[in-house]
């Protein structure tokens, strides 16, 4: 049964989001430079393996590298050009990582692509090639193949699809303007998985505020008997694949299962889309829509962009920075500003599957005063939404303890920053959560269970 009755979890915050800067921008297709980056690590298992060397041609939409292994995933070229050679090269977090490097001919010349499928002549199996054929992964993040996470869910204990259209990030609005401008690519994804698991009821599931939204998928399914449209409480982090799963159904995971395992499969946005365009049109996924916003930025904007092209082009189709601001004076994130990431190594890296948002803050606007000593008031532990006790997950961190960080439960953290956000003595409590859980997970001795979602195959 539905949960009819929640519609939310315990715990979380309001926020102020920020999405009026970008949530009118149309989104629009702009074109990369001359050099395009291919890092072949754009997903959680092992990096794929390159099928191109250098001076080879490639099209656009031909496959470069190969997955290696089920948690890995292939990488396509997202223009046409030349292969100029196989290099390391920064990504957003700072990691160097082998990527091939194409010179872009600017031609754009494509694969040929078969007729498009029909879906009532679509087999489970094609289907499923078709998604693995695409390199499609989590593309909320979670970097997980999805070829792999449908593979493992036994067809007839699916009760539920889940499409994950709450898009809760402050500033990031590519989500909210592809309901708007494309609703039925998103609707199709949800009934290709419904084709996967007959037993399911389908759930698009959208904030509160997204009237708009709720209203456009309304109309796109009004013929569809199997799936229900869901508004959900405007609270952070209403998005997050546990309370999701708890506000529409009432079933509970833990960090070391995969939502198959209590009936449900989950899938975001961008990942119903590909989807769609994978079975369909067998299409492999090159292109992300992502904002650009911030104080900062002097047009907010959503862009369809090849993956490949760098942050720096993105950033400058948005206009750069506002008149008399200096890049010193700026915070640049990868991601929203709950669950991206600073980006240290500039601006020269490369838009991968993974990437949703650039958003550059004044440094001003986020100017805190350095932190406290922690004054007990509890406030961290009324909101974190999967009921830890964060300034003893903190302490545990501080002494470098391990043992006593997984005994009290460190690894259920799910990196959504609400206890650094919500606390009065500016403790960056979730920075240090979330860096002990990565070193842990690391480790599959230390981890057990918990490792299976990250440990590389
Ligand atoms: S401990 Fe983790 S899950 Fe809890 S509020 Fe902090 S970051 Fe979020
Ligand atoms: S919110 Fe901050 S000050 Fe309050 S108990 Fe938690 S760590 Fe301490």
């Amino acid at each position: 049964m539905i949960n009819s009755m929640a519609n939310t979890f315990s715990g979380g915050i309001k926020l102020n989001d920020g999405k009026e800067l970008s949530k009118d921008a149309p989104i629009t297709t702009i074109l990369p430079g001359p050099e395009m980056v291919y890092p072949l690590l754009q997903h959680i298992g092992n990096p794929s393996v390159p099928v191109v060397r250098e001076g080879d041609h490639v099209l656009m939409g031909q496959k470069i590298a190969e997955a290696d292994g089920d948690l890995s995933a292939h990488l396509h070229a997202s223009v046409s050009g030349k292969v100029l050679g196989i290099e390391n090269r920064l990504t957003a977090d700072g990691q160097a990582v082998p990527s091939i490097i194409i010179a872009n001919d600017r031609r754009y010349l494509e694969i040929f692509y078969p007729e498009n499928r029909k879906l009532r002549y679509t087999s489970r199996q094609t289907m499923l090639h078709a998604i693995r054929e695409a390199g499609i992964v989590g593309l909320g993040g979670s970097g997980l193949p999805t070829y792999f996470k449908l593979l493992g869910a036994n067809t007839r204990r699916i009760d539920y699809c889940i499409a994950n259209l709450v898009e809760c990030e402050p500033y990031l609005t590519s989500d909210y303007r592809r309901i708007l401008e494309t609703p039925e690519k998103i609707v199709n994804g949800l009934r290709i998985m419904l084709t996967m698991f007959p037993r399911a009821r389908g759930i698009l599931a959208v904030s509160d505020s997204n009237q708009e939204g709720y209203r456009a998928l309304k109309e796109c399914t009004r013929q569809d008997e199997r799936i229900y449209v869901r508004r959900l409480h405007d609270k952070y982090p209403q998005g997050s694949e546990r309370q999701l799963i708890y506000a529409l159904t009432g079933r509970t995971l833990n960090a070391k299962m995969l939502p198959y395992e209590i009936g449900c499969i989950v899938n975001n946005t961008d990942t119903l889309a590909a989807i769609n365009q994978a079975v369909i049109t067998h299409e492999p996924l090159i292109t992300k829509i992502i904002t650009v916003s911030g104080d900062a930025v002097r047009e907010p904007a959503n862009f369809r962009v090849r993956i490949g092209m760098s942050y720096r082009e993105v950033l400058e189709a948005a206009g750069g920075l506002k008149p008399g601001l200096r890049p010193e004076e700026c915070v640049y994130l990868d991601g929203g500003p709950m669950m991206g990431h600073r980006i240290d190594p500039g601006l020269d890296i490369p838009v991968t599957k993974l990437s949703s948002g650039i958003i550059v803050l004044t440094r001003k606007s986020m100017q805190a005063s350095d932190p406290s000593a922690c004054m007990r008031c509890g406030r961290c532990v009324e909101v974190c939404p999967n009921n830890l006790v964060p300034m003893q997950l903190f302490k545990d961190t501080e002494k470098g303890n391990e043992h006593a960080f997984i005994r009290h439960n460190g690894l259920e953290c799910c990196d959504c920053g609400t206890c650094s956000y919500i606390c009065p003595a500016r403790i960056n409590l979730s920075s240090s959560i979330v860096q002990m859980k990565n070193q842990i997970l690391h480790d599959p001795d230390l981890a057990g269970d918990y490792a299976r979602r990250y440990v590389r195959s």
